[in-house]
């Protein structure tokens, strides 16, 4: 492993920072005290500042030399509404707030990197930092993209990279194409007629026409979309009904589709709508259809996802990077930012648990998960994956 010298110095003060951000999470946009900080770091560290874009969204903006070219690197800064079980010093100081993602430590292995960078300036171009608010859910990176990030900060490629706890700590994997899903849910109320239980000839029974679409929407997957393609359709909530002797007079349908292409979104969701109105229709009811796209799917570009591995394999050592890492139907808003700018999204193996403090939870403790924390050995490896990344974007001849 090739870390560089000065972010192994600066890794004390990197951990301060990744511990009190840890403390004091914030939930999405409302990411106010930890964007002051990041604001305040980069401008002790005299890199001009964009703030409020998206919301409570921070840029650093790096330049040096006379180059147009420019690469952007984004970190998130939001936690999660979850009660922390840890009871270590850093642990949350905000009850029922938590960094159980670790958008603390990608907050503060970027710091770590604009640092480095704003000292050492090896590099021609311009290096945006970006900082983003409202990851989990909240579209933070469409947010800033809507605020006009890529008008205002013109770049040729964005990169990503998240935490992926039971990796080897250290650790990087990355896939070129389609790495995480899409996320969509759904809500399909059906209309029926309420009427007595002992008279159902008097009814639209809203139950027998939700359990129908229930089945039969399970032949998309099986039966409409392509056998290679990875699609998801599950019905997490069926609603319907309030006594034994009342045939209700509605029912609902919730859930959630993944998918890592468009084209089978599109698929899916025309489908659902098809068999949902087609189906009320047979039995005299009606639908409200109600289809909402998150995130679409994160995409890896080929030549960045190139650039990207051998900057992890010049860093690491070969052995240390997964180049085709499993894809996961979990999602991820830096898929916007991919479908505006080339660029690589990765993870970094966050270990197996043993940095957290015994008595904390078992084994690698998943992301979410209220006895969570990133694992600060990762700090300087991130950084160091930041800077060189940058620096040989930089320097090298356009990849395109
Ligand atoms: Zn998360
Ligand atoms: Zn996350």
């Amino acid at each position: 492993m090739k870390l560089i010298e000065p972010i192994l110095q600066f890794h004390q003060e990197l951990q301060q920072i990744r511990r009190t951000i840890h403390a004091n999470p914030e939930l999405s946009y409302q990411e106010v005290e930890t964007a002051e900080l990041v604001a305040q770091k980069l401008t002790e560290w005299g890199i001009p500042v964009i703030r409020g874009m998206g919301v409570t969204g921070v840029v650093g903006v790096i330049k040096n030399g006379n180059s147009n070219r420019a690469v952007g690197l984004r970190a998130d800064m939001d936690a999660l509404p979850v009660h922390e079980s840890n009871t270590f010093a850093h642990h949350s100081q905000n009850v029922g707030k938590m960094h159980a993602c670790g958008h603390d430590g990608h907050t503060a292995m970027l710091l770590g990197a604009a640092h480095y960078l704003s000292q050492h300036r090896n590099f021609d171009g311009t290096v945006y930092v970006i900082f983003q608010p409202a990851e989990e859910g909240g579209a933070g990176a469409k947010r800033m993209i809507d605020d006009g990030l890529f008008t205002q900060c013109p770049m040729d490629a964005v990169f990503g990279m998240h935490n992926w706890p039971g990796a080897t700590a250290g650790g990087m994997g990355v896939k070129v194409g389609p790495m995480m899903a899409s996320s969509n849910e759904f809500c399909v109320s059906i209309k029926g007629k309420g009427s007595h239980a002992a008279q159902p000839h008097m009814s639209i029974d809203p139950i027998m026409v939700a359990v129908q679409i229930a089945q039969s929407w399970q032949t998309i997957v099986a039966r409409n979309k392509n056998p290679n393609d990875p699609g998801v359709l599950s019905i997490t909530q069926i609603h319907s009904g309030s006594g034994t002797n009342i045939i209700p007079d509605s029912a609902t349908l919730v859930g959630t589709v993944r998918t890592f292409s468009l084209e089978v979104l599109d698929l899916i969701e025309n489908r659902m709508r098809e068999i949902a109105e087609h189906t009320a229709a047979a039995f005299g009811a009606s639908i409200g259809f109600d289809f909402k796209r998150n995130y679409p799917p994160l995409i890896n570009h080929p030549a960045e996802t190139a650039f990207a591995i051998g900057v992890m394999q010049d860093v690491l050592g070969k052995d240390q990077v997964d180049t085709n890492v499993a894809p996961t139907m979990g999602s991820e808003d830096f898929a916007f930012m991919l479908q505006e700018k080339p660029g690589c999204y990765v993870f970094i193996g966050n270990g197996d648990g043993e940095h957290r403090m015994l008595g904390h939870g078992l084994g690698p403790c998943n992301l979410h998960n209220p006895s969570y924390d990133f694992n600060d050995d990762l700090l300087p490896i991130g950084a160091t994956y930041w800077v060189r990344l940058a620096e040989q974007f930089l320097a090298n001849a356009p990849l395109r």
